[in-house]
């Protein structure tokens, strides 16, 4: 192993050495799992902290302005469907009557149910 390996996450330090899967620090003690590089797809969470998955319905908490257009996306519109994507807009769905938008997870509150 060439990497760097983490620091130790319960005390930090970094004399952090490994044995087969497990990291190991001297100094604590602590043993871990090293987590792969990559895997799991970010959490996306909502204004209010609840995690979103795609196919959700979320509805919209801020009145937002459609890019481009003079359409606003009203407070209380209900959005089906949802799909996360990686970047700024973190949301992408099919909004009624403006069609395919990007939105950002922070202004929307997951529907539940
Ligand atoms: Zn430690």
């Amino acid at each position: 192993m060439t990497d760097t390996l983490p620091p130790c996450p319960e005390c930090s330090s970094t004399y952090v050495y490994q044995v087969d899967a497990l990291l190991n620090c001297p100094e604590c003690g602590h043993e871990w799992v090293p987590e792969e590089p990559g895997k799991g797809a970010p959490e996306v969470r909502d204004s209010v902290g609840n995690v979103l998955t795609d196919g959700d319905t979320v509805t919209v908490i801020k009145d937002l302005k459609v890019q481009g257009s003079s359409s606003v996306v009203k407070v209380g519109t209900k959005v089906r469907n949802i799909r996360l994507v990686d970047g700024d807009h973190d949301i992408d769905c099919k909004i009624p009557g403006i069609g395919q938008m990007g939105l950002k997870s922070q202004f929307v509150k997951k529907v539940s149910g």
